[in-house]
């Protein structure tokens, strides 16, 4: 087998989830620093029909939270400074936070205004062990931005958000690997992320109160009862997460996967086998993260170092394994005329979108969604018995 360990996901992920704390009111007191300390509302008219969509914490201990309405929290704290809001600004000072990020980490994906994913993993030559980095990104937050934010690190997206929701306000919490399972056990069924406080009560008049409650229930009940969701309730209950911070979708970033070889090669089989291989990880990442990609770069390295690279766009983002290798494999051909050995070969997904055609989204005839279906087994199968319990039979190389 001509394939090296590099292109099977890294072992040590260290990702890093970012959240400020109480966002709007952070940015209000950043803008008016007489507010600090107090019980401050953000939400509009306190006379009117409104809800709370932030509340400082001096406001949270007389019970007020987001969502509640804005009249019940007059009730609950009549000294309150009620503020309408400026999303200009919380946009703005959003920006400057993930402007910040994205020195830290060419993979920073946003799960709302304020919030992020970044993914430190081999980020440590540049930046140092992922520990001091997060202090830092706080550090940087606080004194450039200007607000208070929370983190948690941890080998997966799913313990890396239960553990800054832990540290807030203005903590940091690392959970070591290996440590993932204990850490969780313990918890109240609704942190994990997903469980709501309806389920959670719901779990609670089961019995289950306990995260470690929750993975004692047998894989096949929870599916039997919750279906899709009862797989991932299992997998969360024992701190499982595969899922790949992705930056963006619709700006410049990209999937790829590449592989260098042992012995450079100038057969045409293995090199299209190799590639083959390589679109059908990129496109099964594309498909984990909800993508279409409209853009496939090829990249081949020859032995005497010359890189080179040709890309073809096309008519509608994809996320299916045939279309991507077949374009894949027309450019592909197009290089190997030449007897020039090849080192490396890579493929690169970009242009990436959220829906296949975002234009025609609505009118878009079911065909595709049968193809998600299909795929959504092969990924599941993947996903318990690894990528290469099911290959296309192109992606097979000839030793
Ligand atoms: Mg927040």
């Amino acid at each position: 087998m001509h394939f090296k360990a590099q292109d099977e996901p890294a072992a040590g992920r260290e990702i890093l989830h970012v959240d400020m704390d109480a966002f709007f009111v952070s940015v209000e007191e950043a803008l008016d620093p007489s507010l600090k300390g107090k019980p401050v509302i953000v939400g509009g008219d306190p006379a009117g029909r409104g809800v709370v969509a932030a509340a400082s914490y001096a406001a949270r201990r007389f019970g007020i939270h987001s969502a509640m309405p804005l009249g019940r929290a007059r009730r609950l704290c009549p000294d309150a400074i009620f503020l309408r809001g400026s999303h200009g600004m919380y946009s703005e000072f959003s920006r400057r936070v993930f402007k910040l990020f994205e020195k830290y980490s060419p993979e920073v994906e946003p799960l709302s205004i304020d919030e992020a994913y970044l993914d430190l993993s081999g980020c440590a030559r540049l930046h140092g062990p992922a520990l001091p980095t997060a202090e830092r990104i706080l550090d940087e937050i606080r004194s450039q931005v200007g607000i208070n934010a929370s983190a948690g690190i941890a080998s997966n997206k799913l313990l890396a958000k239960v553990a800054s929701a832990m540290a807030k306000p203005s903590g940091l919490l690392w959970i070591a690997p290996g440590m993932e399972r204990r850490f969780l056990a313990p918890l109240p069924v609704d942190r994990i992320p997903g469980i709501g406080r309806k389920s959670g009560e719901q779990f609670r008049r089961m019995g289950i109160h306990t995260v470690a409650d929750l993975a004692r229930l047998p894989r096949e009940l929870l599916q039997e009862v919750y279906g899709a969701w009862g797989e991932k309730l299992h997998l969360r209950a024992h701190g499982i997460c595969h899922s790949p911070v992705v930056g963006q979708a619709g700006d410049a970033r990209s999937i790829s996967r590449e592989t260098t070889f042992e012995t450079d090669s100038i057969d045409p089989a293995f090199l299209q086998a190799t590639l083959s291989y390589l679109c059908e990880k990129a496109t099964g990442q594309l498909r984990t993260s909800g993508l279409y990609a409209r853009s496939i770069t090829l990249k081949l390295r020859y032995s005497d170092f010359r890189t080179v690279t040709r890309s073809h766009t096309l008519g509608e983002a994809t996320a299916q394994d045939g279309v991507v290798i077949a374009t894949a494999l027309g450019l592909l051909n197009r290089l190997l005329k030449g007897r020039t050995r090849v080192r490396l070969v890579g493929i690169a997904l970009t242009s990436l979108t959220r829906s296949p055609n975002p234009q025609t989204e609505l009118f878009h005839d079911p065909a595709p969604e049968k193809w998600d279906r299909l795929y959504e087994g092969i990924d599941s199968i993947r996903r318990k018995y690894g990528f290469r319990s099911i290959l296309r039979a192109a992606s097979l190389p000839r030793d």
